[in-house]
């Protein structure tokens, strides 16, 4: 039984939260932190109502729906279904988690285990701080990047690292890498990174490369969004966090490099099971950093994404008239950041669940050797908006990235996946992980005859 205490309350969030609930045998005491604490409060309320929480202050509340709601597929596996006694036990709280002194405070006065990170890749460093001062273990989604990306002391290290490495997004791992001696002499974990992707496809690489090959010589990461909400232009999580990633130039690592190309030159046709053909695009990713550095015997890594043409004509037209820009601008003596206003203006990625309908499917295609001989494999989960809707109340989005953070909160908490530093998904023994996916919500398919992207 662990303590767990959940950063951040919005689309991924929810999701997490609501699994860690549904897994009370593991999580029987979570807080939710987060900036605005109203959210906090409505989401405990309806867990409560709905039976698969309890309110920390007030246990019984709730208690006699206690069966009504589960939520889960498989509903008679999951502890908090029949047991009123069981279900976990919800706290929240204010907390802006920039600032480490109130968050360290926080997380002594709660005891956690660990603290899950489900709020935006800017706050990861001063979560990371406060972990290591409180001495709890740390779990995040998305690696490290800055709000202010016109700071110049981040500049310089970024333009730095953009010439010495060769591709230039704003994320990358070396910030939180270098918090690697810090979380070993702690005897800490902070495991990075866990959601579907990065996250659940790196746990794939290392399942096949455990029992499918020898050796691997390419990996491709397919995403693959065939969900259809209705809006001419939406995104599906964290619209600045999203734009960001899908604006910057591609690039892929081949024979020890990075190779840049600029934003959506390569693209490809693929036929997604459960989907359709898709066309998808070359984008960076920073699944294919860490992979790159643990499987230096992988000849290639690229990572597709599928965008409807639509979304890519309205996404350049706001790059072209600067509304995708970070570097704030004066308008009638206020000073907006231009991806700031336009995330005010676009539809909450949170709302999207009940308007989508469609699959995604997500996974890896591997090519290599095994026993001397050559062979490909694909291994991929494919997931319903709508189904996800009925589950949890969000699109697949949240759900195939909230359901592997939960996972990897229980790997970490359970022990299953406890080693003082910092690791990405790719670095545990990969069986424990990919059975709970099969368990919470995420079953994978491996085809061991996959059409190959050229
Ligand atoms: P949302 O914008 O929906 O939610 C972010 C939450 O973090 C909000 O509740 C927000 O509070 C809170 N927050 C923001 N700043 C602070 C702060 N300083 N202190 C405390 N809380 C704060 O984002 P998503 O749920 O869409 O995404 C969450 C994370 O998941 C992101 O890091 C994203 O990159 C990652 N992600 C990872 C994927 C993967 O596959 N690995 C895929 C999709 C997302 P408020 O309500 O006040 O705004």
């Amino acid at each position: 039984m662990s303590r767990l205490m959940i950063i951040g309350c919005g689309g991924v969030a929810s999701v997490a939260i609501q699994k860690c609930c549904q897994n009370s045998e593991v999580f029987d005491e979570i807080m939710i932190a987060s900036r605005t604490v109203a959210k906090c409060d409505a989401l405990k309320e309806k867990l409560v109502q709905n039976g698969l929480a309890a309110d920390a202050g007030n246990p019984e509340a709730g208690q006699n729906d206690a069966k009504a709601n589960t939520g889960n597929r498989a509903e008679q596996e999951i502890p908090g279904a029949v047991s009123c006694a069981a279900r976990t036990r919800i706290t929240t709280a204010q907390i802006d988690a920039d600032d480490v002194d109130a968050l360290t405070g926080l997380i002594r006065s709660y005891q956690p285990a660990a603290v899950l990170n489900v709020a935006l890749p800017y706050q990861d460093l001063t979560i990371m701080d406060a972990c290591l001062a409180a001495g709890v273990h740390y779990i995040d989604t998305a690696n490290y990047e800055p709000e202010d990306t016109d700071d110049p002391a981040w500049r310089a290290i970024y333009e730095e690292r953009c010439k010495r490495l060769g591709f230039s997004a704003y994320f990358d791992y070396s910030w939180q890498w270098a918090y690697q001696e810090c979380f070993e002499k702690a005897g800490l974990t902070a495991l990075l990174g866990t959601g579907f992707d990065p996250g659940v496809t790196s746990v794939y690489a290392a399942y096949a490369k455990k029992h499918y090959f020898d050796e691997i010589h390419t990996i491709d990461i397919l995403d693959c969004n065939g969900g259809d909400h209705g809006y001419p232009f939406a995104t599906n999580f964290n619209p600045e966090i999203n734009l960001r990633e899908v604006s910057a130039p591609g690039s892929y690592w081949e024979d020890g490099k990075w190779v840049e190309i600029p934003p959506m030159t390569i693209r490809r046709e693929y036929d997604f099971a459960g989907v359709g053909k898709k066309d998808m695009y070359l984008l960076h990713h920073e699944e294919i950093e860490a992979l790159a550095k643990n499987m230096p015997e992988v000849q290639r890594i690229r990572f597709f994404m599928t965008f409807g043409q639509s979304y890519l004509t309205h996404m350049k037209c706001l790059e072209n008239v600067g509304m995708l820009s970070t570097t704030p601008i004066n308008y009638n003596g206020q000073e907006i950041v231009p991806i700031q206003f336009l995330k005010a203006l676009l539809p909450d990625p949170a709302s999207l669940g009940p308007r989508t309908v469609g699959k995604t499917n997500i996974g890896c295609i591997f090519t290599g050797i095994k026993d001397g001989k050559e062979r490909s494999l694909y291994i991929y989960n494919v997931c319903d908006h709508q189904e996800c809707y009925r589950e949890v109340g969000s699109q697949a989005i949240s759900y195939t990235t909230g359901v592997p953070a939960m996972i990897g909160a229980m790997m970490v908490v359970t022990g299953q996946w406890q080693q003082p530093g910092v690791f990405t998904t790719d670095e545990f023994d990969p069986d424990p992980y990919m059975e709970a996916l099969n368990r919470w919500g995420l079953p994978w398919v491996v085809d061991e005859h996959p059409v190959l992207v050229e």
